[in-house]
């Protein structure tokens, strides 16, 4: 049984299994962080670390630069995540999970203090900087919860309970509910090995997908009111007016570019957050998506952000109309950059196919 487990593992080539295998078992106290503005991949990987080491004897201590939304509080060990200002300077082996760069880990990572302890980077970003010691980074994975999947089969760790529950929260908000354009067969693969250790694909979805505030659907209504259109880019600024008159919480505004990427008319999404930073700045959270044939993530990776082909972002400082403005220019520049558009295509298939059509 174990063999043929053993078999199916992907995406763990065997020099990084060989790596990570004597990295983790070199270490006892291990430091585990993910990005700032922590969405299901991070928190569902980083708990699921914590799970994977805690199996292995480790003694992990799993941090966040931003907390974590309540929305994920069903994740077991939700409560021991802890911010940067209880992170020290001495661990044996630092992790790294869903994040593209240094400067993802936010306040948690201090170079001065961090910078001579082993950096493993676990990482599925198309636009990884490959800074850490070790750097498993694997674009065709759809969630790093996927790749932990892989690393657990090959650590001979059970992928189920607590374990399977953090996962299959990363694989379900990574995909959007596995219709993403890079949900593939090993994707399904992982989340069926996860449903078979008890984790539930309906209740995580309810939880994360399928749960919206009134003031979130409120702040999402005042925001569609003034989405623009333009060149098959379709796009919606979220100002800090806006979200204090929903009287929305920090997070509420987020999944739009989504809900707008389903505009027939659009091939490219985006939505121009406002927030404050902790410098007291005003700044723009931009985040971008793109139907299949598409991809954003350059233009992210221009304005010093990154992420995958379908879903990226970047953050610029404001002011918002200026920074939607010249971005929103510049998404339409790649588009028309990128395929033909959709129905051309679609109609030379038909034409090819169907001759006798009149
Ligand atoms: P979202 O739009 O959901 O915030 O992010 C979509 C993707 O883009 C994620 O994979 C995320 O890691 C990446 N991303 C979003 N904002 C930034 C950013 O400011 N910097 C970098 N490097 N990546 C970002
Ligand atoms: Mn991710």
């Amino acid at each position: 049984m174990i063999q043929s487990h053993k078999r199916r593992v992907r995406h763990l080539p065997a020099d990084i299994e060989q790596a990570i295998g004597s990295a983790i078992a070199q270490a006892q106290s291990i430091l585990c962080v993910s990005h700032v503005a922590p969405d299901g991949d991070a928190i569902g990987s980083l708990l699921g670390m914590g799970w994977i080491l805690r199996s292995l004897g480790k003694n992990p201590i799993l941090a966040l630069a931003d907390a974590p939304s309540t929305d994920f509080d069903y994740i077991p060990g939700f409560a021991g995540i802890v911010g940067a200002s209880s992170v020290g300077d001495d661990y044996d082996l630092i992790i790294c999970l869903d994040a593209s760069s240094p400067d993802r880990m936010g306040a948690v990572y201090r170079p001065a203090a961090h910078d001579r302890i082993p950096l493993l980077v676990i990482d599925h970003h198309i636009t990884n900087t490959q800074f850490g010691a070790i750097n498993w980074v694997a674009p065709d994975c759809a969630a790093v919860c996927q790749m932990l999947v892989y690393l657990a089969e090959a650590l001979n760790v059970p992928l189920s309970g607590n374990l399977a529950v953090a996962l299959l929260t990363g694989l379900i908000t990574d995909t959007l509910g596995f219709r993403t354009s890079n949900t593939d067969a090993h994707v399904l693969q992982a989340a069926i090995r996860l449903t078979e250790g008890g984790a539930r694909i309906q209740e995580i979805v309810a939880r994360t997908l399928q749960s919206r505030t009134y003031a979130g659907l409120r702040l999402w209504g005042a925001s569609l009111n003034g989405a623009m259109l333009e060149n098959r880019v379709i796009w919606a600024k979220i100002s800090l007016v806006q979200r204090a008159q929903a009287g929305a919480r920090n997070e509420d505004g987020d999944g739009l570019a989504g809900l707008l990427l389903s505009a027939k008319e659009a091939d490219i999404s985006a939505t121009f957050t406002e927030r404050i930073n902790r410098a007291g700045e005003v700044v723009v959270e931009c985040s971008f998506r793109a139907k299949p044939d598409f991809d954003v993530s350059q233009v992210a990776l221009a304005y010093g952000g990154g992420g995958h082909p379908p879903a990226a972002g970047c953050t610029l400082n404001g002011p918002l109309d200026k920074v939607a403005a010249d971005v929103a220019a510049a998404l339409q520049d790649a588009r028309q950059t990128q395929a033909q558009p959709i129905g051309q295509k679609f109609s030379s298939t038909l034409t090819a196919g169907n001759s006798t059509h009149g």
